[in-house]
């Protein structure tokens, strides 16, 4: 099964915790045990698994990875955003989570993450439901 979510981003770079929407999905699919693939079809944008307890986890990821990459540098790419293109390759366009008894075994703390680096805009993640 292939379901897609569609969001729309309000900031240039951003983490939004999409966890309950993927949560949504694996209910309606109704498969107990298997895997849950998440897939961003962008190329200025990512999916990551991390903190959604603690907001000041996304700020400092967000405030590294522009340390890391800055906007403006020496980039061959005309369209003024290869800082986005290269974080999105940084962080990668999918995640793979494990689902246990119609859930999603995720850590305590862990959310699933659209990570946004040059919105805003809007955006989509297509969730794959594979069951044992
Ligand atoms: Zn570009």
């Amino acid at each position: 099964m292939l379901k897609t979510i569609s969001l729309r981003t309000t900031s240039r770079n951003q983490l939004v915790d999409i966890t309950s929407q993927v949560e949504t999905i694996v209910h309606e699919s109704e498969v107990q045990n298997g895997i849950c693939i998440l897939y961003v079809p962008h190329t200025t944008a990512a999916i990551t698994i991390n903190e959604n307890a603690d907001p000041d986890v996304k700020h400092d990821i967000l405030n590294k990875l522009a340390e890391l990459v800055p906007r403006l540098n020496d980039y061959a790419h005309t369209e003024g955003n290869s800082d986005a293109h290269i974080k999105s390759s940084l962080i990668g366009c999918a995640q793979t989570v494990l689902i246990s008894k119609g859930h999603l075994v995720l850590g305590t703390w862990q959310g699933c993450m659209f990570a946004e680096f040059d919105g805003p805009r809007n955006r989509k993640v297509h969730v794959k439901i594979i069951s044992d």
